[in-house]
């Protein structure tokens, strides 16, 4: 008898929540930048939510989150320092899927993270869910100067599937603006990834529900990939959990293009839906975008094998030797002691040690600034072939060691003298307006 109660309200429950036709309402601007700054707050030793620009009409902010372990001890040196993944989405307004994305794997990475520290534990995570504030606000593809932010970018600028046109709203069009790089919302995002040491980049997009590649690689005006290899790597991956194919993109100047050609990181458009502005009603959003969140997870997971990425099998007081775990190959190796110039995936090679350092490139393409793929392992212990470790310390390792304390040393001066400003603006500007909405 003491049961009926509890069971007579279960039975209600059941039948009211029974006939739900869900319509489930995509956010709009201000509910997505409401729900994000919310989101962030509730992890404040992991999560950094910053405002570090402005639409072009509406004045609007353009927010983003950054994300890593204990990332307010962190200096800005050792944040840019991290191996990072950047996901943004609504490049175009009317795209708000891709916000939806961008938000949702935030959401999962802080919730693995706080069950889990190793999932967070070195590298970072920057998400901007709204690349186009007011397109955003105004369901349309361009900004306010009718410019096509995914065609605005300084990187093959108007090679092709540009036009010299304005759009306007609702209308689209792909006007790539006055000048490469002209709008505030493409200056904006390039800032920012010029404060990271990016591997992958995911820019979200709807329509074709597909994966696009940084530039064509096919047809006129193709030019090839340099790292395909592990561009080809990371798409059978992929494909493997999403199911997603991939493509040549159908304009130039896109965020991609510049994200990998100036920046270096594996970058590709996700299409990560068929629809556009609409509610969702035959599933949750979480459920139509299972798969590009499950490729999202994908390349976090195995962030660090994008390039070449040597592991150290053992070392001599004369030689280390390297596995290369990576999807890609590494490139210029060097110990000191000559030059190795390619290790590829797989690959078990001996290197002769004239420092205390190994060095090479992730990547064989090269970016905007020279050493942008640049990884350094600090060497000087003599590991057995079974992994047990001795510190070594030949008279000659300590002098390297000094000179090596002494070249930090001179860094770290260097980096902390006046001419500091000049390392990480997009930084300064996020912690700027951090303590502005303290
Ligand atoms: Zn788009």
């Amino acid at each position: 008898m003491r049961y009926l109660l509890p069971l007579l309200a279960i039975l209600c429950l059941a039948f009211v929540a029974q006939p739900s036709e869900a319509v489930e309402v995509l956010h709009n601007y201000y509910s997505m930048q409401d729900d994000t700054e919310e989101l962030a707050s509730n992890y404040p030793d992991i999560a950094i939510y910053s405002e570090h620009a402005s639409s072009t009409g509406l004045g609007l902010e353009i927010f983003s989150v950054d994300v890593a372990l204990n990332i307010t001890e962190l200096s800005e040196e050792e944040l840019a320092a991290l191996p990072t993944m950047y996901v943004d989405g609504v490049h175009h307004g009317n795209e708000g899927m891709s916000a939806e994305a961008a938000f949702l794997f935030l959401q999962d990475v802080l919730e693995r993270t706080a069950a889990d520290p190793t999932y967070l534990e070195g590298k970072r995570l920057v998400v901007t869910p709204v690349m186009n504030a007011d397109g955003y606000l105004e369901d349309c593809r361009n900004n306010w100067n009718g410019v096509d932010l995914n065609r605005n970018y300084p990187y093959m600028w108007g090679m092709y599937g540009t036009s010299d046109t304005r759009g306007s709203c609702p209308a689209s069009g792909t006007y790539r603006g006055p000048s490469e790089g002209s709008e505030a919302e493409t200056q904006a995002n390039m800032e920012m990834m010029r404060g990271m040491n990016l591997y992958v980049y995911f820019s979200g997009h709807t329509g074709s529900n597909d994966i696009v590649l940084p530039w064509k690689i096919t047809g006129e005006f193709a030019v090839p990939i340099a790292d395909w290899d592990l561009y080809e790597r990371f798409l059978n991956e992929s494909a493997n959990v999403s199911g997603l194919s991939y493509r040549d993109p159908s304009g130039a100047g896109e965020s991609i293009a510049w994200g990998y050609g100036a920046r270096t990181a594996v970058s590709v458009i996700v299409e990560v839906d068929t629809m556009q502005w609409s509610p969702i009603e035959t599933t949750t959003i979480r459920e139509a975008l299972a798969n590009e969140l499950a490729m999202y997870a994908l390349a976090w997971e195995n962030l660090e094998l994008f390039g070449g990425h040597l592991e150290i099998v053992s070392e001599t007081s004369d030689s280390v030797k390297v596995t290369n775990t990576g999807w890609g190959a590494a490139y210029n190796v060097t110990a000191g002691n000559g030059v190795t110039e390619k290790i590829e995936p797989g690959e078990t090679k001996t290197i002769k040690k004239g420092s205390n350092f190994l060095q090479y490139l992730r990547l064989v393409h090269v970016g905007e600034e020279e050493g942008l793929t640049l990884v350094t392992i600090e060497l000087g212990n003599i590991i057995e072939d079974d992994g047990e470790i001795t510190p070594a310390l030949s008279p000659i390792s300590v002098i390297l060691s000094l000179i090596s304390v002494a070249a930090v040393a001179g860094f770290v001066y260097w980096a902390r003298s006046p001419k500091k400003e000049l390392v990480d603006l997009s930084q300064t500007a996020i912690r700027k307006v951090q303590r502005k909405r303290k």
